[in-house]
């Protein structure tokens, strides 16, 4: 098995100075955990602190991620950031297709396919979100919205097989981000044995599977002791140096 992933997505949380002085202040701290426990940490602040967060860890096996990328390469495109422009920043790895801006910027299926593709011909590994709202849950429809969000994500990585080294997905179920509440044990295994399956068919190049939503210091190692989980996305508890920390040494 390969290391185990912990994705801080910051959001909109922390402002330029805020992502930079929690780079700044935990300096050793994300230094020392990222030696010592073998993982993979990735922090995705938003875009004007990617390059000075990444400046700031320099020296460390920290890794940096962006939250989301254009679906163009370049262009006359007003506000959006291109793959090519992430990768000069010294960012590697790059959140797609989260709930939140399949909502509010209505990401669709087929803009994360591009993007996932604009961000493979960069050597940045895409973190491709996929979950069901809460609607869909109670109607039994997860299968089904997991397919259709699989479908272009694996043509993504078909397509550009060649420049792909690694990729992960991120489940993602909308109710359980932000909410407290987590997926019962037997459903994620579930969930992700078949995820583990489908992608094992589908592609073989190396893949994590991750879980996000809710994620705390008291519930990360059930979560992660379930087979097929390789690591998770942490919203609000990767704010906090000491949560974050200790979800990972755990
Ligand atoms: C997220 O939005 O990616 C997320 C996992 O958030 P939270 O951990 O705050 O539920």
């Amino acid at each position: 098995m390969g290391k185990k992933m912990f994705v801080a997505n910051w959001k909109m949380q922390l402002s330029f100075d805020q992502a930079c002085a929690f780079a700044h202040n935990h300096l050793e701290g994300l230094k020392k955990v990222a030696d010592q426990s073998q993982s993979e940490i990735i922090l995705c602040p938003s875009f004007p602190a990617l390059y000075n967060v990444k400046q700031i860890l320099k020296n460390t096996k920290v890794h940096i991620g962006a939250q989301t990328v254009s679906r163009h390469g370049s262009g006359a495109y007003t506000g959006q950031v291109s793959a090519q422009s992430l990768a000069q920043t010294g960012c590697t790895y790059c959140i797609i297709g989260h709930s939140e801006n399949r909502k509010y910027q209505h990401e669709s299926n087929v803009d994360i396919e591009q993007k996932c593709k604009e961000l493979l011909k960069q050597n940045i590994t895409p973190i491709i979100c996929i979950g069901e709202s809460k609607e869909a849950f109670e109607q039994k429809k997860t299968y089904n919205i997991l397919n259709e969000q699989l479908e272009f994500i694996y043509t993504a990585i078909t397509e550009l097989n060649h420049h792909v080294k690694h990729y992960a997905i991120a489940y993602e179920p909308i109710w359980a981000i932000g909410t407290g509440i987590i997926p019962e044990v037997a459903y994620l295994t579930e969930i992700f044995a078949w995820l583990h399956t489908q992608s094992r068919k589908q592609t073989d190049t190396r893949f994590s599977l991750l879980y996000g939503g809710s994620v705390n210091a008291q519930n990360a190692h059930n979560i992660l002791s379930i087979k097929h989980i390789d690591g998770l996305l942490i919203g609000g508890a990767s704010l906090d140096f000491a949560t974050f920390e200790h979800i990972i040494k755990n």
